[in-house]
């Protein structure tokens, strides 16, 4: 197997399946070096901190993404997820290099396993799109690697150790920037171990390099095990013609689709687009939203995150005007693997004893008085 195998690496070496040329081409028209960036046309300020942040964290845009941005708009909300800004270089006190603990919780190198019955998989530290506000950004930068298959074997064998483990998660890096091949033995040693029952898959691949979705990845992916793709949209305006045929092909596969958006000050952070995306998510991709993330404590993002109080109250007003299937649930992921924990909306006002007060989704507060079952 080729060491540190990655999307980049597959564009400059041409196409192998079919396909893989249209994707590659989106990778070699791109954004690959920080060079590149100067022939975009940057404000003046984007290009005086474009050196210095981009040296900081990796680069990387395929034209893909790079042709959804409106360059005429110095706030667009494209631009503000992938161009690097002179921001992303004042750190907050508080704020974190690891913000969720992966790296505590990790008994093996590319394993982390904060919850019993699964584990976080990273088959590679590289990604086809580097966003500014990841919060894996400086392991992304410090560990760098891609995949082989010499550096998994110690996680694979962990995961087979322990059979309350029932659900591995490839992410990283972006797993979906592998080979097929290499998606294809990953896949299969997972799948031998029989105590494991579902691969969950984390990209934005079918966001930022949608023509990567080709046949030959998503015969990679088939087998014996549930597949998951937790897709990760951020803004409608990435929903585009390609990013719905991606997810349809990975609809049609009969993998499961669900959709992870990280809360972001200045990309999303209004009702009104977030209930557009939530909707086109569901009605248009058939891509469930499952989780709104508050904003992590990655270094240097303060610029992005919004205060918990505004998350509550987006949520609290998503929940009113969407239907459950294309609602997602705030959460917050503690620092020191304390997990994903809810932020609400909480609708109970008061409780005494078996009397509830609770908060309809029409503001009024009604009595509610429990009828339970007694032994
Ligand atoms: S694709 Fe995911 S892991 Fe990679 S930089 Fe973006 S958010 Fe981080």
């Amino acid at each position: 197997m080729t060491s540190h195998l990655d999307a980049t690496a597959l564009a400059e070496a041409g196409p192998t399946t079919e396909g893989d040329a249209a994707w590659q081409d989106d990778v070699r028209a791109g954004v690959r070096h920080v060079r590149d960036l100067a022939e975009l046309p940057l404000s003046p300020a984007e290009r005086a901190a474009v050196q210095e942040a981009a040296s900081r964290h990796k680069v990387r845009i395929p034209k893909a993404y790079l042709d959804l941005i409106d360059w005429k708009d110095p706030a667009d909300p494209i631009r503000a997820q992938v161009i690097p800004s002179a921001d992303e270089l004042v750190a907050s006190e508080g704020e974190l290099d690891d913000p969720i603990g992966d790296h505590d919780y990790s008994p093996v190198p590319r394993l982390t396993h904060r919850h019993a019955d699964r584990v976080l998989l990273f088959p590679t530290y590289q990604c086809a799109v580097y966003c500014r506000f990841c919060f894996r950004k400086e392991s992304l930068t410090a560990i760098g690697r891609g995949y082989t298959r010499e550096a998994l074997e110690p996680a694979l064998a962990y995961i087979a150790a322990h059979p309350e483990i029932r659900e591995v998660i490839l992410t990283g890096g972006d797993p979906l920037s592998l080979p097929d091949k290499a998606l294809a033995e990953i896949r299969a040693r997972i799948e031998a171990i029989a105590h494991v029952r579902l691969l969950r898959i984390h990209t934005r691949v079918p966001v930022a390099l949608p023509a990567r979705i080709t046949p030959g990845l998503v015969a990679a992916l088939q087998g014996r095990l549930m597949v998951t793709i937790v897709t990760h949209f951020n803004h409608p305006r990435e929903i585009s013609d390609a990013a719905e045929a991606a997810c349809r092909s990975l609809r049609q596969a009969g993998f499961v689709l669900l959709n992870q958006t990280v809360l972001l000050k200045g990309v999303n952070d209004s009702v009104e687009v977030l209930e557009e995306l939530c909707r086109e998510l569901m009605y248009r991709l058939g891509t469930k939203p499952y989780y709104l993330h508050h904003g992590d404590l990655a270094r240097g993002m303060a610029h992005r995150r919004t205060t918990i109080a505004e998350g509550q109250a987006l949520a609290e007003a998503l929940r009113a005007r969407l239907s459950g299937i294309c609602n997602p649930v705030y959460v917050i992921d503690l620092p020191d693997g304390g997990g994903k924990v809810p932020l609400g909306p909480c609708y109970v006002e008061a409780r005494d004893g078996e009397s509830w007060r609770i908060r309809g989704l029409d503001g009024e507060v009604r009595d509610y008085t429990e009828i339970a079952g007694r032994r």
